[in-house]
């Protein structure tokens, strides 16, 4: 089996030509790596092979790995599901939060990061299929949300993020996709300022990707299958 460090290789140049076979440039799609679950040795093997960027969805299981690893000033982005309880600690030991959709949380994490570090930067998730099973709001409640934060100087707003139904289905994953992208040139139109789509995963990168995606949350392909959690 292929090491860590092989398959993040091996996934960059994937990136790559997807990103020209679709007449992208490749820089200017980042890649997330997804390490949670993954223990420290693996992200360890990660950051041997050249990565920064580091995605995590529970807080529990984030926080001594990002003590761990303080040292090496890597960026953590939080991509989970957020707990009103868990505001200050998000807001205190991460760069990103992908997953905001609710302004009680925006508040919270404005008054909550720590005076000394940027403002956390915020992607806005957007459920586009009504899924009940995945948090987001609605296209429609987008401009409302997105004027109300703008108050909130200790969030730098950055962009949208979605998750299609899990699905093989490409035609299907680049409606969402596609969605999210006339979305986010909307808010633009309207004189927003944002420069961020985060989506596309392990099974779904080659749409997120043609459809504009500029920050790919990867875990699989780079980690290897998840143990039941
Ligand atoms: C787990 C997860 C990913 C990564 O998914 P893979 O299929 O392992 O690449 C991306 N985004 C979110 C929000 C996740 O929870």
């Amino acid at each position: 089996m292929a090491t860590i460090e092989e398959r993040l290789s091996q996934l960059r140049g994937q990136i790559s030509s997807i990103a020209r076979s679709c007449d992208r440039d490749p820089s200017r799609i980042q890649l997330l790596a997804v390490s949670k679950t993954s223990p420290v040795e693996d992200i360890l093997a990660a950051v041997a092979g050249g990565q920064q960027a580091f995605g995590e969805n529970y807080l529990q299981d984030a926080l001594p790995k990002i003590h761990a690893l303080q040292h090496l000033g890597l960026e953590w982005h939080f991509i989970g599901r957020i707990q009103s309880n868990k505001t200050r600690d998000i807001a205190g030991h991460f760069s990103w939060v992908h997953a905001l959709h609710d302004f009680k949380h925006a508040r919270r994490l404005n008054e909550q990061r720590p005076a000394d570090l940027p403002a956390l930067n915020i992607c806005i998730q957007l459920n586009l299929t009504g899924e009940r099973s995945k948090g987001g709001i609605g296209a429609d409640e987008l401009p409302d949300l997105l004027e109300k934060l703008q108050d909130l100087p200790h969030l730098e707003l950055r962009g949208l993020m979605t998750m299609p139904p899990a699905s093989a289905d490409e035609k299907l994953q680049r409606q969402v996709f596609g969605q999210l992208r006339r979305l986010l040139q909307q808010m633009n139109d309207r004189g927003h300022r944002l420069d961020t789509l985060s989506m596309g995963m392990s099974g779904d990168m080659q749409a997120a990707i043609c459809e504009g995606a500029t920050m790919v949350r990867i875990g699989t392909a780079i980690f290897g299958p998840r143990k039941n959690k």
